[in-house]
């Protein structure tokens, strides 16, 4: 029988905190009683936020806390030539489209319509959804405006993706959702809108090289906090589009600041090295995240 393969898959772009100490002890964990294996992706594709300095600090950190993975390591900023080709086949196919809109000009379209009296979508993040003008461009404007060296990202034509995928999209849920949900869960991408896809100068995006690297590396287990739960919908859509297999989904609670609010990384209170310098030890951090 094959191992079950789980994977860490932290940012570069800060310390961690107790938030990435629970999620990565919950790795370990999982992935020990599975007799499986457990994986640590670096996620680097923001080179302008990413350091090699908090890269060690996250290998310096999961040390201490005695988790251990596989070598070798992958890092995402060495394999934008996947991302590339995934986005080129996406673009081949017209499910992607080149977006020139500056933020101003999206926020001015959303108040025109709000000032009109309609109720304009949001996204589960609360995010207003993308005015999807975009769509209609003709080629030959693209291409001027391409040659002309405007700035664009490539967003997903979210309605031709889904009937594209031609069919409903489920996840498999072993954890819950925020409210919840379990078992098999429907996926509605259509929820985010046109999202970006790519940059362009970086040719992905968080959600783009998430699907490619669970798929190459043979993940079976994405096991990852509560505040990802919705963002599978896409994930999912992805996958289909790029006949990508599927992993199980793991959504688990997140750890939160005595306020009560999401942990962030430039909080230093509940940094893992603050902890340490603190004294605290790898028994205390698994006490406070409830793994001990
Ligand atoms: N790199 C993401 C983060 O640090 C995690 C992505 C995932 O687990 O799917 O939040």
């Amino acid at each position: 029988m094959t191992r079950p393969v789980f994977r860490f898959a932290p940012s570069p772009n800060g310390e961690l905190h107790l938030g990435h100490a629970y999620s990565a002890l919950l790795n370990d964990r999982m992935a020990k009683e599975a007799d499986g294996r457990l994986l640590l992706r670096i996620e680097d594709i923001d080179v302008t936020r990413c350091t090699r300095d908090f890269e060690q600090a996250i290998y310096r950190d999961l040390n201490w806390l005695e988790v251990g993975w596989e070598e070798p390591v992958r890092h995402q900023s060495e394999h934008f030539e996947d991302y590339a080709g995934a986005l080129e086949s996406l673009a081949d196919a017209g499910l992607v489209y080149p977006s020139f809109m500056s933020r101003g000009e999206v926020r001015a379209i959303i108040t025109e319509a709000e000032e009109a009296g309609r109720d304009w979508p949001r996204d589960p993040d609360g995010v207003p959804l993308f005015p999807s003008t975009e769509r209609n461009l003709s080629d030959r404007e693209r291409k001027r405006r391409i040659a002309d060296g405007e700035p664009f990202a490539w967003r997903i034509n979210v309605d031709e993706a889904m009937r594209h995928a031609g069919q409903t999209l489920f996840w498999i849920e072993g954890g819950a959702g925020p409210k919840g949900e379990t078992g098999e869960i429907p996926a509605t991408p259509r929820a985010w809108g046109d999202v970006v896809i790519a940059r362009k100068e970086v040719p992905t995006s968080y959600h783009l090289s998430v699907v490619i690297d669970d798929a190459l590396q043979g993940i079976t287990h994405v096991v990852r906090g509560k505040d990802l739960f919705q963002a599978t919908a896409l994930q999912r859509l992805l996958q289909e589009l790029l006949g990508l297999n599927a992993p199980v989904y793991f959504h688990h609670d997140l750890v939160l600041g005595e306020d009560g609010h999401k942990l962030s990384k430039s909080r230093r209170d509940t940094g893992l090295n603050s902890l340490r310098e603190a004294g605290l030890t790898p028994s205390d951090i698994k006490r406070m995240v409830g793994l001990a």
